[in-house]
C-alpha cells in the first residue's frame, strides 16, 4: 500500500466540508494545515471516507476512491474500520457498472443515536436524531423551569432524554446515545460544562452535565452543554431551510433574545465563549426592567414575556406556564384575526422593535439571511410587514446589504436539533471517537471538541 501522504488527503477533507457546509461550522482553525502523524492522518481519511458516505448516500468502495482521491485498497481499510464501528454498514451488490460488481455502503442509522435538548423558560424540549440527522423521536414539555429550579428541570431533562432514546431503538439493537447535547438560554462555561447565569431562568452556576451524568443510564454518553441560540444557528446551518448559507443570523424568539451567527460557515464565540447576547443590547426606549435586571435591553421590549404584558392583562389565560406555548400562540393569532385592537397594536409595536434592533446585527454583521425563530416564527404573519420595513429603512448598506427575511420552519425544537447536529459532527470530524465495540464514546470525552479551542 503506498503512504497516504497528509498534504493532499487533509486538503480534501476540508474541501468537501466546505463543499457541503456541514464539517466546518463547528469546527476551529487549525486542524487541516497542521504536520501530521500517521494516525492523525488515518482519523483524517476516515472523516473524508465517512462523510463522502454521508453526502453521496450509497456507493460503492471503488466510487468512493474515484470521489475521495484515496487508492481502493485504503478505502476498503477505513470502510472496514467504519463498518467495525457501527458508523456504516454494507447493502446491495452494485449492479450495471464497469468492471467487478462492488458492495454499496451506506451510513448505519440503527445503532447510533443523537440526543439534543433545550431548557427554556416555558418548556424542556427534546430531539433524538440517527447518525444521516433525521429526527427519529420528539418532544415539548410546558414546564415553569422557573418554578422547578435547576435540580428538578434536569431530572425532567433526564427522563425526556431517556424515553426519547427508548422510543428510537428499533427491534433487534437497543438505540445507544453517542452523544447528548443541552441547549440553555444563557452563558456557558462549556469546557467544564457548566452554566455560568442565565438571567430568564434565574439559575447561576449549575453543573450541568454531571448533573445529567448522576441521572441518567448513560457512563459513556458524551454530554455537553452550549447556548441555545448557538445550537439554534447549527440546527439553520445543518437543516433548515437555511441549510449551508455560509452567513446567518439567527434569532432565537422566546422570553430571552439570543444570537446565533454563522459567519463564512464558522459559528462565532466570542474569546471565552459568551457571544450572542444581543437580547440586551440598550435599543428599548421605554424604560423597561429586563430579566437581568438592567433597563432598555431589547429583549424586555420585543422577547415573549414583553409581548404576553402589552397584549393580556395579568391574570389572562396567555400568561398561564402550564399551557402549552404554541396553544397560547394559537389564542393570539386568534385575538388579532378577531381584530382585537390592543393585541394587533401588540404585534406591530414588536415588529417594529425586532426590525429596529435587527438592523444593528445586519449592519455588523452583513449577513446573507436573518432568520428569526421561535415566537417569532410562529407569529410571522403578523410581524413580517411592519419588521421589513423597519428593518431595511435602517440598513445602511445598499439593497440591504444583500440580506433577506426568513423565519424558521424548524419550531421551539430548533435548539434541541443543532445540540444533536453539534454531536454528528463531532463524529463526522472525528469517527475515531466512537468506540469499536459499539456505538459509545469514551467516557471522559464530555467535552466538545469545538467548545475553546
Ligand atoms: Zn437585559
Amino acid at each position: 500500500m503506498p503512504p497516504v501522504g497528509p498534504s493532499s488527503r487533509v486538503g480534501s477533507g476540508a474541501t468537501l466540508a466546505a463543499s457541503t457546509g456541514f464539517a466546518s461550522v463547528l469546527s476551529r482553525a487549525g486542524g487541516a494545515h497542521a504536520p501530521a502523524d500517521q494516525a492523525t492522518v488515518r482519523r483524517s481519511n476516515l472523516a473524508l471516507v465517512l462523510q463522502t458516505v454521508r453526502t453521496t448516500g450509497q456507493w460503492s468502495r471503488a466510487k468512493i476512491a474515484s470521489e475521495t482521491g484515496l487508492n481502493k485498497a485504503t478505502v476498503s481499510s477505513l470502510v472496514g474500520e467504519l463498518i467495525q464501528r457501527r458508523l456504516v454498514s454494507e447493502g446491495e451488490i452494485e449492479r450495471g457498472g464497469m468492471g467487478r460488481p462492488g458492495q454499496i455502503v451506506g451510513l448505519d442509522r440503527s445503532v447510533a443515536f443523537f440526543i439534543g435538548l433545550e431548557i427554556n423558560v416555558d418548556y424542556v424540549a427534546g430531539v433524538v436524531t440517527d447518525l444521516a440527522g433525521v429526527p427519529v423521536a420528539r418532544q415539548r414539555l410546558s414546564l415553569d423551569v422557573r418554578e422547578l429550579g435547576p435540580a428538578r428541570t434536569l431530572a425532567k431533562a433526564a427522563e425526556l432524554a431517556m424515553s426519547l432514546l427508548g422510543r428510537a431503538g428499533s427491534g433487534e439493537s437497543a438505540a445507544q446515545a453517542v452523544s447528548l447535547n443541552v441547549a440553555i438560554p444563557g452563558m456557558i462555561d462549556a469546557d467544564h460544562g457548566i452554566l455560568a447565569y442565565a438571567p430568564n431562568l434565574e439559575w447561576r452556576d449549575v453543573d450541568i452535565t454531571h448533573t445529567l451524568r448522576g441521572l441518567l443510564g448513560m457512563p459513556r454518553t458524551r454530554i455537553t452543554v452550549d447556548n441555545d441560540a448557538n445550537m439554534a444557528a447549527v440546527a439553520e446551518f445543518t437543516s433548515g431551510s437555511m441549510a449551508g448559507v455560509r452567513d446567518i443570523v439567527v434569532l432565537t424568539g422566546e422570553v430571552g433574545i439570543g444570537g446565533g451567527v454563522v459567519a463564512g460557515g464558522e459559528l462565532l464565540r466570542g474569546a471565552h465563549g459568551f457571544f450572542g447576547e444581543v437580547g440586551h443590547m440598550a435599543v428599548a426606549s421605554e424604560d423597561v426592567l429586563c430579566g437581568c435586571g438592567r433597563r432598555r435591553c431589547w429583549e424586555a421590549l420585543v422577547g415573549l414575556a414583553a409581548i404576553l404584558r402589552t397584549i393580556a392583562e395579568p391574570g389572562d389565560p396567555l400568561h398561564d406556564p402550564s399551557l402549552d406555548l404554541v396553544t397560547r400562540l394559537q389564542e393570539i393569532e386568534h385575538r388579532a384575526d378577531a381584530g382585537d385592537r390592543r393585541t394587533l397594536e401588540g404585534l406591530t409595536m414588536v415588529a417594529k422593535g425586532l426590525g429596529q434592533g435587527a438592523s444593528i446585527l445586519v449592519n455588523i454583521f452583513n449577513p446573507e439571511v436573518i432568520v428569526f425563530g421561535g415566537y417569532f416564527a410562529a407569529l410571522a404573519r403578523f410581524f413580517d410587514k411592519p419588521l421589513q420595513e423597519e428593518l431595511y429603512s435602517r440598513i445602511i448598506a445598499p439593497g440591504g446589504g444583500g440580506c433577506r427575511v426568513e423565519y424558521s420552519t424548524l419550531g421551539f425544537e430548533a435548539a434541541a436539533l443543532g445540540g444533536a447536529h453539534a454531536g454528528i459532527h463531532d463524529v463526522m470530524t472525528d469517527p475515531s471517537l466512537v468506540d469499536a465495540s459499539g456505538v459509545v464514546l469514551a467516557p471522559d470525552a464530555n467535552v466538545l471538541t469545538y467548545a475553546g479551542g
